[in-house]
């Protein structure tokens, strides 16, 4: 790891001056709720705070959102959906919205891309690339859909009606007021990705975003209103979890809930939605392997082992955290992902030198932190990293353990930062069962030259996405599914539309012949 103290290293701490006058415009702003169209203050006099994870500092707050305010939120997506413009928008306009409203997250890629880097400490050429451009993307993927969400005509036979004569058919309506519930490692990017298949069925939404991550999720609300949609069509509610999280997925005026979290809060929220009979779409956890096999090209696979744990610092759900190397060519993997590690820069989001920035907060840091001493005390050798600077922003350094065992609390738990865990296998049959032995089933990658291993992989290995020589590559056509522990229900791609759309079915009696 390069350190600050060398003059070619990025200082740690951001330079809040480096962002643009619109940037520091925007955080020095109230931040309220969105509901209904308006920007509109909490019933509770609740502030959360918003830090800057490069340097400790804070930089904004944001409405503490209450039961209150999310039953407002709510009473103002159902009148958008039973009363207002937007139920009776033709499947183009809502099109035509979507792509609107991509155009102008497009316009503003450069202030939300800041945003997006000092709220949640990370990159700003990433959150240039995933947070805002990603986000256009996906809506103009989505935006085809209005025009192609359909039922079928459908042959009933009814052999207990004889003589009877039918049309029937179905027709996919809106699922109703969507409740979308987002995290805070690629904020902006999931935020679009629960909200953009909503509004292309017809859904109306209650956004809320996570609490370290408030503004961009605001910033996405009032650029919808800026490309026209009705009031009360797309609604913000910032806030915590345990208060307006729980209060949107219990209240009666939601109809689904969308959720991307850790599976211990998506537990949660499946329990009480089981509760009231209401549909969840769960996106949760992952501990997803990286194999390489002897045969691989290693001077690619090693450099995308690297990243595919540390980008993001390690904040992905599709991490690449367990690394399973064949035998043979394991020290030289090991060895040249840890002479990676030792390399990467850390440095604050927004200085573009950074390879590497913080972690989101303290209390991430703390725990990745403790997780490393629990793994070194059950035995797992350091051989990279394993600590944090000495700065008051949210650094860990990048880090790789060895002398693992499948029991360690290293190779069990979901760590969400840039710690892998390296073991070496015999045989392909051992890899997959290695890579299977966990309770989340996420993403998992192979690298090889022999087709019939990969094909083999991706037959055995229980993950929604298998990648071959590559890791974490995800794109808003392609349903992305966890199993297992990591999810229930797809998100992206044809899947996620319907996932918001209910089903009706249609008989219509007709009278037999022709007069
Ligand atoms: P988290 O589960 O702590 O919080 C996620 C969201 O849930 C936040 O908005 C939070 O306020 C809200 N929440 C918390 N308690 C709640 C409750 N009782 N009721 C309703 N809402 C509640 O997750 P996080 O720490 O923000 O994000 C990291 C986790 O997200 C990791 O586990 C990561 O793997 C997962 N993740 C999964 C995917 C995926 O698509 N599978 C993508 C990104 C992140």
């Amino acid at each position: 790891m390069a350190h600050p103290q060398d003059a070619t290293a990025p200082q740690l701490s951001n330079d809040l001056d480096v962002a643009s006058a619109a940037t520091r415009e925007y955080l020095r702003r109230t931040h309220d709720l969105l509901i209904g169209g308006e920007s509109v203050s909490s019933n509770g006099d609740g502030r959360l705070t918003v830090l800057d994870p490069s340097s400790g500092a804070e930089v904004a707050t944001a409405a503490d959102g209450t039961a209150d305010d999310i039953d407002r939120a709510v009473r103002s997506a159902r009148s958008a959906l039973d009363e207002g413009d937007w139920k009776s928008l033709r499947p183009d306009e809502r099109e035509r919205l979507m792509l609107k409203l991509a155009d102008l997250i497009e316009d503003q890629a450069d202030v939300i891309a800041e945003i997006e880097a000092i709220e949640s400490g990370r990159k700003v050429g990433d959150t240039r690339v995933v947070d805002a451009e990603f986000s256009a993307h996906i809506l103009r993927y989505m935006a085809g859909w209005p025009s192609k969400i359909h039922g079928e005509t459908l042959p009933a036979s009814v052999p207990y009606m004889p003589g009877a004569n039918f049309l029937t058919y179905t027709v996919r309506e809106p699922i109703g007021v969507v409740g979308a519930i987002t995290p805070w490692n690629v904020p902006m990017c999931i935020a679009t990705w629960k909200v953009a298949p909503a509004l292309a069925a017809g859904c109306t939404v209650v956004l809320k975003p996570a609490e370290l991550t408030p503004l961009t999720a605001l910033m996405l609300g009032e650029l919808a209103l800026e490309a026209g949609f009705p009031p009360g069509v797309l609604n913000v509610v910032t806030g915590g979890g345990p208060v307006a999280g729980e209060a949107l997925v219990t209240h009666p005026g939601v109809d689904k809930i969308s959720f991307t979290g850790s599976t211990a809060v998506g537990r949660r929220i499946g329990e009480i939605a089981g509760g009231l009979l209401k549909p969840v779409t769960l996106e949760l956890g992952g501990k997803s392997p990286v194999v390489i096999m002897a045969d691989a090209d290693l001077e690619q696979a090693i450099p995308a082992a690297a990243w595919a744990i540390f980008a993001n610092q390690g904040q992905n759900c599709c991490a690449g955290s367990r690394l399973y190397v064949e035998q043979s060519v394991f020290d030289e993997v090991v060895d040249g992902v840890v002479e990676i590690a030792r390399s990467i820069r850390l440095g604050p989001s927004l200085d573009s030198r950074a390879e590497m920035g913080p972690l989101v907060s303290r209390a991430q840091q703390d725990r990745v932190d403790s997780l490393v001493r629990q793994g070194v005390s059950e035995g797992a050798e350091v051989r990279v990293g394993g600590s944090k600077p000495d700065h008051p922003g949210f650094y860990f350094e990048p880090t790789v353990l060895t002398d693992i065992q499948r029991d360690m609390c290293v190779v069990r738990e979901e760590i969400f930062g840039p710690v892998l865990v390296a073991q070496p296998f015999r045989d392909l049959k051992e890899a997959v069962a290695l890579a299977n032995d966990h309770d989340y089933g996420l993403g998992a990658s192979v690298f090889t030259r022999d087709l019939d291993v990969a094909h083999a992989f991706s037959r055995a290995v229980d993950a929604g996405s298998i990648w071959v020589n590559v890791h974490n590559v995800l794109d808003v056509g392609v349903p992305f599914s966890g199993f297992k522990q990591s999810g229930v229900g797809t998100d992206l791609g044809k899947e996620s539309v319907l996932a918001n759309t209910r089903l009706k079915a249609n008989y219509l009696s007709l009278k037999s012949g022709l007069g």
